[in-house]
């Protein structure tokens, strides 16, 4: 092959330019980084070799050395894993495989990402972390079956591909370092580097270095093991720092701050298994960007990794959790699909997320304010489980906090201390969803119920609307949101009803869209509003998602009329008083638009209702 260069993407070279500029005083980070792809790489080729033995190439003897040559100032990282294709090369070290960096280089700029490292860490910088040690980075590499290859390159703009001639399979990271960088060659710098960084990391980290007999003028090769590889999981919870956990979790997830909440336990009984599951404090670049729905923690068996790619091993609406489990009752010489379809799975699975629920009530319960922070982050993909997992509905259900209008906004109620405060003779749990609370909390839908003493729970998360509905009932108590559906007693307005007879009719002939105009008591000081049926969409949402481009198509809605309202007497006697007036026209058709307003939809003919206004007012 004859030395070609290639340029990076152009989001690459951005995202070095902040990630060497914005991580600076954390760049020892380069070390973890690459010896955690060593580890995946090894992790791979181990697994792989369970059912292939031929991959192998007789080499499982598992580690990652590190070579520090003073004289070149070279630091080396190679692995025996599974090594990389020229197609695997190009691929990996020339992209960025996240779909998303393009939006996120656009938000980083936007907060003055350089001066925040913690954003650059959520991304997960990985192997481009070596950038900020080294002014050049050369990778070499060989995979089973394939002829090796020399990938080279400054970090700015482009890289060079070559023949290798490695030999046997695995990587060699070679950091050519910069001169305010050559501290990495000590090798007490490096010992405790990977001490800090890596010391559960369950392949050996070796240390190679030669030492000079000043003497006999001799060198000798010395070998020297960093890590102490005992699997953090296994070890007695009592006896692990949160150093050692927040480490660990770093090492994992990639992500620079430690985890919010580390659950570690072991489960004994039908299925035997470790966990160690974290719970992170902000959601991590993947959940920022591409909204994979599926959750991933790392399988093992028998302290053998398997993969981080079951999807049933927690359920989507936990796929903030990164971790993981270590079983000893799944067998371990099966291929991924076969052990993915494993009973014992499911089992596993439904300990684990009854675990996770239970810590996160304990956090609700004990530390409010950690739980705020969760809240804020990760409540909405929580809510999906309200859809998905019937089985935990009501736990879920507790972990869940909206506004209400018996607080000040930004203060939060959930659903047990609201049904603990609901008033005497109130039967049903009241929501009203919308898009923020300024735009419901004078809702005309409210009126009746803040007359009443009764507290309604506001509800501004979009996907509030799709999923609460689907709660049905909390402790017994229906869910009912108050926008939709009937409210009325069918007896209170039978004397009014005879009296708007001509007019309701009258109203409902001339509205598009208005499938019946009818009188209600939900109204106080509104004279308008719009109902919409049971199970249908709160307009705002429909709004919403015809922004998003969807085809929602306009629903007949029923226009609720207040009796007492001084406007609505006013039109309804004109009506009487003489049917051709054409200011009822008018009166008519501003009642149905300001309803339509009020409930947080949209329009359709903005300008003709600016029109009726003027024409109000120039009378
Ligand atoms: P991440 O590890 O988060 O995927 P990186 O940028 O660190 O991102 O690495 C990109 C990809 O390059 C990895 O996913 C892996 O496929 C490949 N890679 C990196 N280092 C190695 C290695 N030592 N051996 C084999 N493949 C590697």
């Amino acid at each position: 092959m004859a030395k070609k260069t290639m340029k990076f993407k152009t989001e690459l070279e951005q995202l070095l330019h902040l990630i060497t500029h914005s991580l600076y005083s954390h760049r020892e980070v380069f070390l973890r980084e690459i010896i955690s792809n060593a580890c995946d790489a090894i992790d791979k080729v181990r697994f792989e070799g369970l059912t292939n033995a031929e991959l192998l190439d007789g080499d499982s003897d598992w580690k990652i050395t590190i070579r520090a040559d003073k004289e070149n100032k070279t630091l080396t990282i190679s692995d025996n894993g599974i090594g990389m294709s020229q197609d695997a090369v190009i691929e990996n070290l020339g992209t960025i495989a996240h779909s998303g960096t393009k939006a996120f280089l656009a938000r980083a700029k936007e907060m003055g990402a350089e001066n925040n490292p913690e954003l650059i860490g959520q991304f997960g910088v990985g192997f481009y972390a070596s950038f900020m040690v080294a002014d050049d980075v050369t990778v070499i590499t060989k995979a089973h079956g394939e002829a090796a290859v020399k990938w080279e390159s400054k970090g700015t703009g482009s890289f060079t591909l070559s023949e290798a001639d490695k030999t046997t399979r695995g990587t060699d990271i070679i950091l050519h370092l910069k001169d305010d960088a050559t501290e990495y060659l000590d090798s007490w710098t490096i010992r405790s580097t990977v001490k800090k960084f890596s010391d559960f990391v369950e392949h050996p980290i070796l240390f190679l270095s030669t030492e000079k007999d000043e003497e006999k003028g001799t060198e000798e090769a010395k070998e020297e093991k960093l890590n102490t590889q005992t699997a953090i999981w296994l070890r007695p919870k009592s006896e692990i720092k949160d150093e050692e956990y927040a480490e660990f979790y770093k090492h994992i997830s990639h992500d620079m701050k430690g985890p919010a909440e580390t659950i570690h336990y072991k489960a004994e009984g039908a299925i035997e298994f470790r966990a160690l599951l974290f719970i992170p404090e902000a959601k991590p670049f993947d959940m920022l960007m591409n909204n994979d729905p599926k959750a991933h923690l790392n399988l093992y068996v028998q302290r053998v990794f398997i993969s981080n790619e079951f999807d049933n091993l927690l359920p989507g609406y936990l796929r903030f959790v990164k971790g993981v489990v270590d079983s000893s009752d799944l067998p371990l010489n099966v291929s991924r699909e076969i052990l993915q379809d494993n009973p014992m799975l499911d089992k596993i699975r439904s300990n684990l997320v009854g675990r996770i629920l239970k810590t996160l009530a304990q956090m609700k319960e004990k530390n409010y304010d950690k739980f705020l922070k969760f809240h804020a982050e990760f409540s909405t993909i929580l809510k999906e489980g309200l859809q998905t997992d019937w089985a935990n509905k009501e736990k879920i259900a507790d972990l869940l906090l909206f506004e209400t209008t018996a607080k000040p906004a930004g203060e939060k109620t959930c659903f047990a201390d609201y049904v603990e405060n609901m008033a005497e003779g109130q039967e049903e749990i009241l929501y009203l969803a919308g898009e923020n609370r300024r735009s419901i909390q004078n809702s005309p839908y409210l009126e009746s119920f803040k007359d009443k003493g009764q507290e309604v729970l506001l509800m501004i998360d979009p996907i509030d609307d799709f999923v609460i509905p689907q709660l049905m009932e909390y402790k017994g108590k229906k869910l009912k949101a108050v926008n939709k559906g009937d409210r009325d007693d069918k007896d209170a307005l039978k004397e009014e009803e005879k009296q708007f007879e001509g007019f309701l009719g009258f109203a409902k002939d001339l509205l598009d869209g208005v499938k019946e105009v009818k009188l209600t008591t939900r109204l106080k000081d509104s004279a308008a509003c719009i109902v919409g049926d049971e199970y249908s969409m709160s307009p705002h949402i429909e709004e919403m998602m015809r922004r998003m481009g969807q085809d929602v198509p306009k629903r007949e809605s029923v226009l609720e009329l207040n009796p007492e309202h001084p406007i609505v007497k006013k039109v309804q006697a004109m009506y009487d008083a003489d049917k051709a007036d054409p200011k009822i026209e008018t009166y008519t058709r501003l009642l149905h638009d300001q309803a339509v307003i009020a409930s947080g939809a949209k329009l359709d003919d903005p300008a003709a209702f600016a029109a009726r206004i003027n024409a109000l007012l120039a009378d």
